[in-house]
């Protein structure tokens, strides 16, 4: 019944997949967003999702790996986006604190990639830093674009502003750990369950450095549920159902 509606599954060994896939299975992680974050990733993501049930792929181009050449490849962006198995245009987004001397091109990739989802009727997976008002003024004259704001860390304010958009938030491992503070904790308190995602960033690496897998999102149900003070399973349950009406699985 839980889900995790970000997770990055390439770069992985085959064991290790197995065995995430195993333990998600005993554990009930029923849906898992495999994200790509460049083409090439995001290829993998499609493939990967083909083989393998619970695995949905989204794709996308990430602010941290945008090229000049991303801006000529419409074609092959377009191809792959199209594709019937792809539930979401995911990770893009803008990243001024990470590398600003890019911004510009993060620009022109993310507006790119915004137009492709609502042609396509896609949601976004979105990852935002040091870029919010310029970005929920670019998404408001994109409505319906739909989507979701990935690994949250902010205010009530900025909860505000997502929701109003129409987004959902999605809520992971690091909003508890690195990111968490009293001013998020009442963040999360403010955020309506049913415009909450649960999600865990997981990736070869993070499996590595802090043992993030798609079945850490328990944690984060189990955290959600003690400051909403409701149970896990009913956080899971309605997190779950959220993504399924997201992504517009049957
Ligand atoms: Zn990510």
């Amino acid at each position: 019944m839980f889900s995790d509606s970000h997770s990055h599954l390439h770069g992985h060994t085959d064991d290790q997949m197995a065995s995430m896939l195993a333990e998600a299975q005993a554990k009930g992680v029923e849906i898992i967003v495999g994200v790509g974050n460049n083409l090439d990733t995001s290829e993998a993501a499609l493939d990967l999702a083909r083989r393998t049930p619970r695995i949905v792929p989204a794709v996308g181009i990430h602010p941290w790996q945008v090229t000049a050449s991303d801006l000529e490849s419409d074609a092959r962006l377009r191809q792959l986006f199209g594709q019937k198995e792809v539930v979401a245009i995911g990770e893009v987004g803008i990243d001024l604190e990470k590398d600003p001397s890019s911004a510009d091109l993060q620009w022109q990739v993310f507006r790119m990639q915004v137009r492709l989802a609502k042609e396509l009727s896609l949601p976004l997976m979105v990852h935002c830093r040091g870029a919010r008002d310029d970005m929920l003024d670019l998404l408001r004259k994109e409505v319906p674009v739909r989507g979701v704001l990935h690994g949250f860390s902010g205010t009530i304010a900025d909860v505000t502003l997502w929701i109003e958009l129409g987004f959902y938030i999605g809520i992971g491992v690091r909003t508890f750990t690195r990111n968490f503070n009293s001013e998020v904790e009442q963040a999360i308190r403010a955020i309506p369950l049913d415009r909450m995602l649960l999600e865990t960033d997981s990736s070869a690496n993070s499996l590595k450095s802090e043992g993030l897998q798609p079945t850490s999102v328990i944690a984060v149900a189990e955290n959600v549920a003690g400051i909403h003070e409701v149970t896990p399973e009913e956080v899971a349950l309605r997190t779950t159902s959220n993504l399924r009406t997201m992504l517009r699985l049957a």
